[in-house]
């Protein structure tokens, strides 16, 4: 099962985790790590500014002392490859969108389409090769998105609030 096994909270609800490792589900994990996550809105890709009002979500996912690297550097690595992916895209591509000639507005959406498009590759090898954790935070709710449906499962039945939401 490649894909993340997720768990959706209401974003005003701590999340509880297992005392174990979200990597490897060593108990008594004795770390943590903060794992910072913001709504993002592809509306972003035509004002970037708005990046800079995204509201903020932090929690701090237990983990030993063996997977700490692994878990900062998986999520870093996958931002990394989706930015550059994007940064290399939309030069050549908005120019592209330029020469079908039509108006700027049209042109605008073309290119974020063909953009879109260009990175939907990168979109899914990511998730078929999901980091250890990572969250989505949504208008009013938080998925928890786990690699070890495992530890999905009994994070899910560490939460109460957690929503019915099979994967
Ligand atoms: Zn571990």
């Amino acid at each position: 099962m490649p894909f993340s096994t997720d768990v959706r909270l209401p974003r005003d609800v701590e999340p509880v985790f297992p005392d174990a490792c979200c990597a490897c589900g060593a108990a008594a994990p004795g770390n943590t790590v903060a794992i910072k996550g913001r709504r993002v809105r592809w509306s972003e890709l035509f004002w970037p500014w708005l990046w800079f009002f995204g509201k903020r979500i932090v929690v701090a996912v237990p983990v030993c002392a063996a997977c700490q690297p692994r878990l900062r550097s998986s999520r870093r690595w996958q931002t990394v490859i989706l930015l550059a992916s994007v940064a290399v895209a939309i030069p050549i591509l908005f120019p592209l969108a330029k020469s079908f000639g039509f108006g700027w507005r049209t042109t605008k959406a073309i290119g974020a389409v063909l953009t879109l498009v260009a990175v939907l590759p990168v979109v899914l090898w990511q998730m078929l090769h999901p980091p250890v954790f990572d969250i989505t935070v949504g208008k009013d709710h938080v998925d928890y998105e786990f690699a070890s449906s495992d530890y999905a499962l009994r994070f899910r039945a560490a939460n109460p609030a957690a929503s019915e939401r099979e994967p």
